[in-house]
């Protein structure tokens, strides 16, 4: 049966964003960047490009540190503010929370993470003051940086409003504002906005800028817009094991994936692709959405035997528990005629388990 797949993992790729390859610009640049012996630690040529890029990109200086990883990213800029007396308020679903293994905490050398709720993944505004009136002043961990993520974990894409109300709150209670920005291209491509209408122009001190599940290799940026106190931002990088000796390596595919026809062109496909997804999916009886759909994450409720159907059937996707629903994603290369043979698969199971 797998024999007439296009590839051994053709069934997986709605299981995440990063089961998909490199985009071929991406791959283009790896060989650039492997074409000629090259300054290490960053001090190469691909690193200044990208760097550049990403100014331009955000319309604004700001200074910027490539990683390996977004949980690196994240613990890096979150220890960069904070002490160990220091809380970070964020919401239960954020990647933060739920999928870092406590290297935020750990980074901080301490630290905690207070959650507030709210729909599809966001923190509710209206959640943030309680922190302060609830806590017991100087016996309470001190909140000191608000954490938002976009796209969130469930798919949600916070409008430029609504960050800029969150914006407005972290700057009345002297928060830093920080946004995981893993899927960030997904919202820009979304929106339809300047991607500093939703940063910096809102008050995001600190951006996770995620490339990798855009089409690159691995590689992730530390975007500071707010560059005090920076000075030894390069020893906590390097102490967390996050200094690319071969930088150029993480800098070459950034500098690739940052021209705006292609970050644009993968950010795109994968929304219309979870769009085309859920457009069939509604379609299909005992199948409900869970979430709007407002990237490139599908979140769907359905009938156990249905979802075990599916898997019998070689697809891989996963079960979030915290919000009874499954998840399917898509990527900058999600393949059409994969949407139309799961629909097909999910239908057919329907009709004999609904
Ligand atoms: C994927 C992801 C990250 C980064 O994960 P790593 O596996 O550490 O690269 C960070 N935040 C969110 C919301 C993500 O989805």
């Amino acid at each position: 049966m797998n024999n007439e797949l296009p590839s051994p993992f053709w069934k997986w790729q709605f299981a995440s964003d990063n089961v998909a390859p490199m985009c071929p610009e991406a791959m283009e640049a790896m060989n650039q960047a492997n074409a000629d012996w090259s300054p290490s630690y960053g001090d190469d040529p691909w690193t200044q490009r990208a760097k550049q890029r990403i100014q331009d990109f955000f319309e604004t200086d700001c200074s910027i540190y490539f990683v390996f990883s977004g949980s690196a990213a994240n613990a890096m800029t979150l220890s960069h503010y904070c002490q160990p007396y220091h809380a970070v308020i964020c919401s239960p679903t954020g990647h933060v929370v739920t999928d870092e293994a406590s290297g935020p905490e750990f980074f901080i050398g301490g630290g905690k993470l207070i959650h507030v709720d709210g729909p599809h993944g966001k923190v509710d505004p209206e959640g943030i003051e309680p922190v302060f009136v609830r806590g017991h002043d100087i016996h309470s961990p001190k909140p000191r940086v608000l954490s938002v993520t976009q796209t969130t974990e469930m798919g949600g894409v916070y409008t430029p409003e609504e960050l800029n109300r969150l914006g407005a709150i972290a700057r009345r209670r002297d928060l830093v504002f920080h946004m995981d920005g893993a899927r960030f291209f997904n919202a820009v491509e979304a929106l339809g906005v300047a991607p500093r209408a939703i940063t910096w122009e809102v008050g995001v001190d600190a951006l996770s800028l995620g490339a990798t599940k855009n089409g690159g290799p691995l590689c992730e940026a530390i975007v500071f817009f707010n560059q005090e106190g920076l000075e030894e931002m390069e020893w906590r990088r390097k102490m967390g094991g996050q200094l690319a000796s071969k930088q150029r390596y993480l800098s070459a595919p950034f500098h690739a994936l940052m021209q705006p026809q292609v970050w644009s062109r993968n950010a795109r496909h994968a929304n219309t692709c979870a769009r085309q997804l859920v457009d069939g999916l509604a379609e299909i009886e005992g199948i409900t959405l869970r979430f709007p759909v407002e990237a490139n994450a599908v979140f769907i409720r359905m009938p156990e035997p249905l979802a075990q159907g599916l898997w019998d059937k070689g697809w891989h996707f996963y079960p979030f528990s915290e919000v009874d629903a499954y998840r399917l994603m898509c990527s900058w290369n999600t393949d059409t005629d994969a949407i139309q043979a799961f629909l097909a698969d999910a239908q057919e199971l329907a009709g004999r388990v609904c």
